[in-house]
């Protein structure tokens, strides 16, 4: 997919999906700014990767729960390459809790999550706005989840705090379409990133992976290649005519399985 004069930030791209969306559009051409909170190593590999793939890029620190670090990364942006045309909100966070556990969550842990899953897109679409409205193309691609749509997820914390972000998604395409810069979603199913890894160890994520297949209408579990497609649709100007919508990619999960009699 053609990227080129294009550039791009993608939060949290020193892993998962979003490095999958970075190299995806470095592949086109794209300029690129690889957004990193704590490994800069994994960062500066995504930043090689991307630059063997034909585009270019920089590693930039900056933790998107706060308001001036979102700033300061967009100003990075348009330091290194003087313009911005696409922007994905890609950086997530959780609290793993069973759904029953009331008790599990307090309103630290609310405000932890949303911190980062709704207010930092929020913050760094306002500090994009100004540059992007000049783009010719310009387009806003929020990172949320299928628990945003079904309300099944790893905490009600985080399905609330993604169905927020599908809500923000709607009202800020209607605000920013008079700009031309459009809003939309993906909402990927179960997707096998470090994000299963790093709670539970491979033994689990394993059985994680398994029952994920036996719960999908097409068997598959699916991994940072397979929502590469969905995002690079919303970021490209092949989109063009399309915002405000939230893009399920989860192999048919949220259709459930066939029904079966007998
Ligand atoms: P991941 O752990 O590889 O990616 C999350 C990224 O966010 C990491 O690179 C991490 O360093 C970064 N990050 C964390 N805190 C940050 C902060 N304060 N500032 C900047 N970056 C920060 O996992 P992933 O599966 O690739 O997740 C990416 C996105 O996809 C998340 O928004 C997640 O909610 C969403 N998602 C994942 C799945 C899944 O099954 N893995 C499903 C649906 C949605």
């Amino acid at each position: 997919m053609n990227f080129s004069d294009q550039v791009a930030i993608v939060t949290g791209s020193s892993s998962g999906i979003g490095q999958a969306a970075a190299i995806g559009m470095a592949e086109g051409g794209a300029k690129l700014v690889i957004n990193y909170s704590k490994n800069a190593e994994a960062a500066e590999a995504v930043v090689a990767s991307c630059k063997a793939a034909g585009g270019d890029a920089i590693a930039v620190q900056a933790d998107v729960s706060k308001d001036a670090n979102c700033k300061t990364l967009v100003e990075a942006a348009m330091d290194k390459w003087g313009r911005l045309d696409i922007l994905v909100n890609n950086a997530g966070t959780t609290k793993f809790m069973n759904h029953d556990n009331l008790e599990g969550l307090d309103a630290a842990d609310f405000e932890q999550v949303y911190a980062l899953n709704l207010i930092g897109p929020y913050q760094m679409i306002k500090h994009a706005r100004p540059f992007l409205k000049q783009a010719d193309s310009p387009s806003v691609v929020n990172i949320s989840s299928i628990a945003g749509v079904r309300g099944i997820g790893s905490s009600i914390a985080y399905v609330a705090s993604k169905g927020a972000l599908n809500s923000a998604t709607l009202a800020l395409a209607r605000s920013l379409g008079p700009e031309n810069i459009r809003v939309n979603a993906v909402c990927p199913g179960f997707v096998g990133t470090d994000w299963f890894r790093n709670a539970f160890g491979d033994e689990v994520f394993e059985k994680i992976f398994a029952a994920q297949k036996l719960n999908t209408p097409m068997a598959r579990a699916g991994g940072p290649e397979d929502i590469k497609g969905p995002i690079l649709f919303f970021a490209n100007r092949m989109s063009a005519h399309v915002t405000g919508q939230l893009m399920v990619a989860d192999a048919g999960l949220l259709l459930g399985m066939p029904f079966e009699i007998g």
